[in-house]
């Protein structure tokens, strides 16, 4: 029974080594939080050894006693949060959440109606070398030139011409809130069903400060790791009508025996998502990321190039457009990345540069809001990231910034 250290040095060492990294460093992808300890406990559980095919009640396997009450838990703390009739808890990612719904609803060279991966949609939402641009007829819409948001007559248009089967909201690069009613419009206009995936988002709507797509969608799908704060994961919310048909192509469809320790995690992010202490941070990867596109904006940003795509943000990301920069979006990443902050390269609309290298940076709140960071900080990590995209910039004098602010908080100190 050796401990993970003695019996294997060379994996303890790199999970020290990116438990330090994860310390000393700014952390702004904005799909990463840092799960809490209870959550990384509850993960890190023999309920890792059971088998469990089936669902609670339901199983193929005995001695599902425990892990039935762990599972039920997850789908009960899930419904509630989201006041969603129906809950499967078992998906071990995002991608197979969206997939097990295409599976569930579809048939292979059905149409599907998705935001176009370059302007901020999801692989799964119909990427053409992913399975949902493989097997499935997917059609695009796009977000408007003028001001970066949604162009819902567009999506509207190719609904009345292709007539999908499934229309999807949903993004994981888009600064705005989504007009949910609309799309259930035009879902409704076509007989097409309406899935949401809220995966960046489900933190916000579990505060109760983002519209919950849950009342206006069939299906509603998310991640259970990024502003929800969880294990990484994936969660479909439906109504109890299509239950049996999600429930059935999740297991045995798409998935064999469920992560019960990863859905043990699941559970107590949940009952965390549910406290005011969860919402207070929402509230501040908000406030953050406002105070972020405020300052990319001001007039010293205009002129070395650097604009925020629709102008601002109404969630936990910022859109850095560089198309005007000497700054492509991989040399601004690695510019950051040397100052100790972490963010992804993005593509902007239209990109002129290529996939690999990009215009544009995608910069996010949520987990340095669970660190707890408050405005003042976040100002100041603003003002950072505003001069380390000018062409002056003083890496060093930048790096001591961010260093005073991870010294300010801990993290993982009982870890
Ligand atoms: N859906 C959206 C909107 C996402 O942004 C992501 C992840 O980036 C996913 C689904 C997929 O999640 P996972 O990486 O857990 O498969």
């Amino acid at each position: 029974d050796r401990s993970l250290s003695e019996l294997d040095p060379e994996v303890s060492a790199a999970v020290d080594a990116e438990l330090a990294r994860q310390r000393d460093t700014l952390e702004m992808i904005a799909s990463e939080n840092f799960a809490p300890r209870a959550v990384i406990e509850a993960q890190g559980t023999v309920l890792t050894n059971k088998y469990a095919e089936g669902y609670p009640g339901r199983r193929y396997y005995g001695g599902c006693e425990h892990v039935d009450v762990v599972e039920q838990l997850a789908i009960d703390r899930a419904k509630a949060l989201f006041g969603a009739e129906h809950a499967n808890v078992q998906p071990h990612s995002g991608a197979q959440a969206n997939t097990a719904v295409y599976f569930a609803l579809l048939k292979p060279g059905d149409t599907i109606l998705g935001l176009d991966l370059a302007h901020g949609g999801h692989l799964t939402h119909g990427m053409r070398i992913n399975y949902s641009g493989k097997v499935l007829n997917a059609v695009s819409y796009h977000v408007r030139d003028e001001d970066g948001t949604v162009d819902y007559d567009e999506a509207e248009a190719l609904a009345k011409e292709h007539r999908p089967k499934l229309i999807i909201a949903g993004w994981s690069a888009y600064p705005r809130q989504l007009d949910f009613a609309r799309f259930r419009e035009i879902a409704d206009s076509v007989d097409a069903l309406l899935m949401v995936d809220m995966a960046h988002f489900a933190g916000l709507v579990a505060a109760g400060l983002h519209p919950n797509p849950v009342p206006f969608a069939d299906v509603v799908t998310t991640t259970t790791h990024k502003t929800l704060g969880g294990p990484r994961g994936g969660l479909i919310l439906t109504k109890a009508a299509l239950a049996k048909k999600i429930n059935s192509a999740v297991f045995p469809g798409m998935q064999g025996g469920p992560l019960e320790h990863v859905i043990a995690a699941k559970a107590v992010a949940l009952k965390v998502a549910a406290g005011e202490e969860f919402a207070d941070r929402q509230r501040r990867t908000l406030s953050g990321a406002k105070l972020l596109a405020e300052r990319l904006t001001r007039p010293d940003m205009t002129e070395v190039g650097v604009k925020v795509l629709s102008g601002g943000t109404d969630v936990h990301l910022v859109l850095v457009d560089l198309v005007n920069s000497e700054l492509n979006g991989q040399d601004a990443e690695d510019r950051l990345h040397s100052i100790g902050i972490t963010v992804n390269r993005n593509a902007v609309p239209n990109d002129p540069r290529p996939p690999m290298v990009t215009s544009g940076l995608r910069i996010g709140t949520p987990a340095l809001a669970t660190r707890g960071f408050g405005d003042e900080d976040f100002a100041e990590v603003a003002d950072i990231i505003a001069a380390a995209l000018k062409p002056e910039f003083d890496a060093e004098s930048l790096r001591g910034r961010v260093r005073v602010l991870t010294e300010k908080y801990p993290l993982y100190t009982g870890l």
